[in-house]
């Protein structure tokens, strides 16, 4: 159903199990014309390499490469730790929580913190698992603030496959999405090759809850495109 996925990990983070060739050359099979590299930022430990960002280009034959970061909100004052001296080379900033400080039972908290990390930081494309357990968020707050930056909401396959997020939690996300008008990115958050473009639990919901399909920014590899282009002119503008 979507032609590129724009959150995977490689061994260039601790949790990824796979090269960056690995990852591609599967997504080539699974029928993918993109796939994205996003692994953590520093604050998850990853190996930055100026090799990746600078210098690697598509090296898998047949699959475009998007080279990006999944970062991570560090502080309550909405900082990321985004590497800026990458910030021509990002085709894609993801944005979430990863180890945080948990205040269980909080769901203004999260959403609130990550609405102020946004706006502090136009470099962000996309809020990652929204739906992830421990850091609960309120996704009408969150899907309005998405549409009104032009930031997209991801629907994260894993969380919902390995039962981190309930269908019915994740249902509830993808009905704030929808009656925001926000944009949204379905992606898989590979680590393991057999989870490398696996959508199948999010089509199966967007499917069943008619999500319009023109509000999904990577469906086809041209919507991508167009879409990262925009992104990047919005880096370029503000950094
Ligand atoms: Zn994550
Ligand atoms: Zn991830």
């Amino acid at each position: 159903m979507f032609e590129t996925d724009l959150h995977a990990h490689s061994s260039f983070s601790s949790c990824g199990l796979h090269s960056i060739v690995e990852v591609l050359t599967r997504a080539k099979q699974k029928g993918l014309q993109g796939q994205a590299i996003t692994d953590h930022g520093p604050f998850l430990g990853r190996k930055t390499s100026s090799t990746f960002f600078e210098r690697l280009e598509n090296p898998v034959e047949g699959i475009r490469l998007f080279r990006g970061m999944e970062c991570n909100i560090t502080d309550d004052s909405g900082n990321i730790d985004i590497v800026e001296k990458f910030m021509p080379w990002y085709d894609v900033v993801l944005l979430g929580f990863h180890n945080y400080e948990v205040r269980d039972g909080l769901p203004d908290f999260y959403s609130e913190l990550t609405v102020k990390a946004i706006e502090k930081n136009p470099c962000v494309d996309i809020i990652v698992h929204p739906n992830a357990p421990h850091y609960t968020m309120n996704f009408k707050t969150l899907a309005d603030a998405a549409a009104r930056t032009g930031t997209a909401v991801e629907l994260n396959n894993a969380k919902t496959r390995l039962g981190r997020s309930s269908e019915q939690q994740t249902e509830e996300l993808v009905k704030a999405c929808m009656d925001s008008g926000c944009m949204v990115a379905v992606n898989t958050d590979a680590h393991a090759l057999n989870e490398v473009g696996n959508t199948d639990v999010m089509e199966e919901i967007l499917d069943r809850m008619n999500f319009p399909l023109s509000k999904i920014v990577n469906c086809t590899l041209e919507s991508t495109l167009k879409w990262i282009q925009q992104r990047k002119k919005i880096r370029a503008d503000n950094y």
